[in-house]
């Protein structure tokens, strides 16, 4: 007898952080990661499911999958399903790729930055010039579309993958990701998230994106 397998009812919640709040100092601090991780990010997924509750086939779906196919949530959620369920599916996507130590060197995705945008150096002063850019809170991104790489901006909790793009990057540029130790100085952030971005993430992404086209 075949037995069908039934959607299950999700309740979203926090995944692994997978490291220290601390691991990262001196360039995000320990509290900052913390509250970050335990307060902001848990608020999404709290007003998420709650969100969600009406809606028992909606509960049966992750968070990518909503936000890839926003036009067809009911209107009395999609708001609430494009900023908690974005906030919940960006910061989900943020905490892998934070690490020290992982240079960009020698990898694939080095490749195809400096075939994109001439050298690793001038690939870090677009995203951080989008970066500083951005008006109010949102996030910046490397994502890549077809095999063309592509720094973008989003604003609030706005999502690249809900515009059929790939990730690959992300920096988060609301004020609660840096306002503790760098309080109103966003240049001074970005420069040193460079210092902690997880290149050995990136690179995987990277490689894996390139067999979907
Ligand atoms: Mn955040």
């Amino acid at each position: 007898m075949q037995i069908l397998k039934q959607e299950q009812i999700i309740k979203h919640q926090l995944p692994e952080l997978g490291y220290a709040y601390n691991s990262l100092e001196p360039f995000i601090d320990t509290k900052t990661m913390e509250i970050h991780y335990t307060k902001h990010h848990q608020a999404y997924i709290d007003k998420l499911n709650t969100a969600l509750e009406p809606y028992p086939e909606l509960q049966k779906k992750s968070a990518p999958a909503l936000l890839k196919n926003l036009d067809s949530i009911p209107e009395s959620i999609k708001a609430a399903v494009r900023n908690h369920g974005g906030g919940h599916f960006n910061h989900s996507f943020f905490w892998p790729l934070l690490r020290k130590n992982t240079p960009v060197t020698g990898k694939d995705i080095e490749k195809a930055i400096t075939k994109k945008y001439g050298s690793y150096e001038n690939f870090r002063q677009e995203f951080t010039k989008a970066s500083l850019s951005l008006f109010g809170s949102g996030w910046v991104w490397l994502t890549i579309d077809k095999g063309n790489l592509e720094i973008i901006q989003t604003n609030n909790q706005d999502t690249p993958i809900s515009s059929g793009k790939t990730p690959l990057l992300a920096i988060d540029l609301w004020e609660h990701s840096y306002y503790l130790k760098h309080q109103h100085k966003r240049a001074s952030y970005v420069e040193d998230f460079f210092n902690v971005i997880n290149w050995n993430k990136v690179n995987e992404l990277y490689i894996n994106s390139n067999g979907k086209f």
